[in-house]
């Protein structure tokens, strides 16, 4: 079976997809496509996906409230992101409901077994456990990774925290801080996105093959990393993967993947 991997871009050029494919086609034989943002993808849809994005937003941090309109504001706010406009900081969305509004943008012929859609986005995406959780990735059909989740999801060393709260009553600005601790976490425009983000598509393409989310191994990329330093390690240590995690992509490059 030839397998199809698309890649789909965020909506600002946060990453690069070029870097990205070339890295998978030294990793597997399959065909890489990279593909526009989603959901700009199709301009004649503006109004209903302004109005279905507005309804993935989390209303309440604590439960998910599905019975509700969207807000007028909330859908011109979309529209213009949707248009380029605007940049999407500073809002929720459940992760569920917006892959499961990805499902209904991508062709139903293209949903096939063989084909991946892995989709970039600058949107800040959560899962509800106890409460909304910040994600950097959606797992299953399609992927959804956050960019945008890569810097706020994982929390930041402690002492980036005490800091920053010692030096707030004095108006000493957080840029400040940022700088002390710089390499130790990820930061909007960081040049290390793109290779972090290396790491999370082979969580989706080892995911669609095995079933299996994550690894517990720190040094593996595919480790679901809770602390910006261990993101930091998973994604940038040599090895890349663990010797287990190692095979199965062998083996899903060859073809031989069975199952464990
Ligand atoms: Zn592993």
């Amino acid at each position: 079976m030839n397998t199809h991997i698309y890649l789909y871009g965020p909506e600002s050029e946060t990453i690069d997809l070029r870097e990205i494919r070339e890295y998978l086609l030294e990793k597997f034989p399959f065909q890489i496509k990279i593909r526009d943002n989603i959901f700009s993808s199709s301009p004649e849809h503006t109004e209903f996906l302004a109005k279905e994005l507005a309804k993935c937003r989390v209303r309440d941090i604590c439960k998910k409230i599905s019975d509700f309109e969207p807000l007028y504001g909330e859908i011109e706010f979309e529209k213009r992101v949707l248009t380029g406009k605007s940049r999407v900081l500073g809002v929720l969305y459940d992760g569920l409901d917006l892959s499961a509004l990805i499902r209904k943008i991508i062709p139903t012929e293209e949903l096939h077994v063989s084909n991946l859609h892995l989709v970039f986005t600058d949107r800040l995406i959560a899962t509800l456990q106890d409460r909304y959780h910040a994600r950097i990735v959606i797992l299953g059909i399609p992927v959804v990774i956050s960019i945008t989740g890569m810097i706020e999801a994982p929390a930041k060393p402690k002492e980036y925290y005490i800091a920053k709260q010692k030096l707030a009553p004095f108006g000493i600005p957080p840029e400040t801080i940022k700088d002390q601790f710089k390499g130790r976490f990820i930061d909007y425009e960081d040049e290390r996105l793109t290779e972090i983000a290396k790491g999370y598509v082979m969580q989706g393409i080892v995911y669609h093959f095995t079933h299996e989310a994550f690894c517990e191994n720190k040094d593996c990329r595919l480790y679901n990393a809770h602390w910006q330093e261990d993101m930091i390690h998973a994604q940038t240590s040599d090895p890349e993967f663990c010797e287990r995690h190692k095979k199965i992509i062998e083996k899903i490059a060859t073809g031989r993947y069975e199952g464990n």
